[in-house]
């Protein structure tokens, strides 16, 4: 397996699903079983296509998007490791990289594109966006990873960050499946075969055209073979991999 095991790092931020996040999968997972989204509050400014629903980022083609968030502390070359890995099955992931960071070792970004990926904001220095003031949050906003797509950290975002990624040029894009793999027990994370089976048990609603969620500090890369190998068992197809990608990220999703 190319992607290595990394122990707990000593930086990592504290994860936890805000309720709207939690909330924002919910409603999404039942109006796609329902109806189209209803279209609310869109912005003026965005480009997005009627009906865009932001836990699955745009994506309406059936295909499961994996995602992977923040940075690998102790070891940035792993996000590379995780793309070549996945690039090499023939998926394209999306990675939600921490501004600071990637802005510390670009090279990381760049050969995440180059490898077929997308490569979205998820903020400068990863703040909870509502608590901040208007001015603030938009620099951190503005701050981050150049790209139309923006995951607010810890999936916290309300009317007023919409309009701010929205002045940017940026959709919100949050998720379907929380693999929770942040959560640690004894300073330990869940271990891959516990996310594995976190993916495998989620309901279809959920992963067809679903985002999962993985972060790159977490056992989660170690679990991806895992995961894809069950995915593919039960019949789900992944966002194809058609080369080099750029911050301009399509909506519908080009899966
Ligand atoms: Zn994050």
């Amino acid at each position: 397996m190319p992607v290595s095991r990394q122990p707990a790092p000593a930086r990592r931020p504290a994860h936890r699903r805000s309720r709207a996040g939690a909330l924002t999968a919910a409603v999404a997972a039942l109006t796609a079983l329902l109806a189209p989204a209803p279209a609310t509050a869109a912005p003026t400014t965005d480009e997005r296509a009627p009906g865009y629903d932001q836990a699955r980022c745009g994506n309406r083609s059936g295909r499961v998007l994996l995602s992977l968030d923040d940075w690998s502390y102790d070891d940035p070359e792993r996000a590379v490791r995780v793309g070549e890995y996945l690039r090499g099955k023939g998926i394209r992931a999306a990675f939600f990289l921490i501004g600071q960071y990637a802005a510390q070792q670009p090279r990381i970004a760049e050969d995440l594109r180059k490898q077929g990926h997308w490569v979205g904001n998820h903020s400068y220095s990863h703040p909870h966006l509502p608590r901040l003031s208007e001015s603030r949050a938009r620099q951190e906003i503005h701050d981050g990873v150049h790209s139309s797509l923006l995951r607010p950290p810890y999936g916290d975002f309300g009317p007023r960050e919409e309009r701010l990624a929205a002045g940017l040029g940026q959709r919100i894009c949050t998720w379907t499946v929380d693999t929770l793999d942040w959560q640690t027990s004894g300073g330990v994370f869940r271990s891959p075969e516990a996310l594995r089976a976190s993916v495998r048990e989620a309901p279809a609603s959920a992963k067809t055209g679903g985002v999962i969620l993985g972060h790159l500090f977490t056992r989660f890369p170690d679990a991806l073979p895992g995961i894809v190998a069950d995915l593919r068992d039960q019949g789900y197809r992944f966002c194809r991999n058609t080369g080099p990608t750029t911050p301009a990220i399509a909506d519908p999703l080009p899966c």
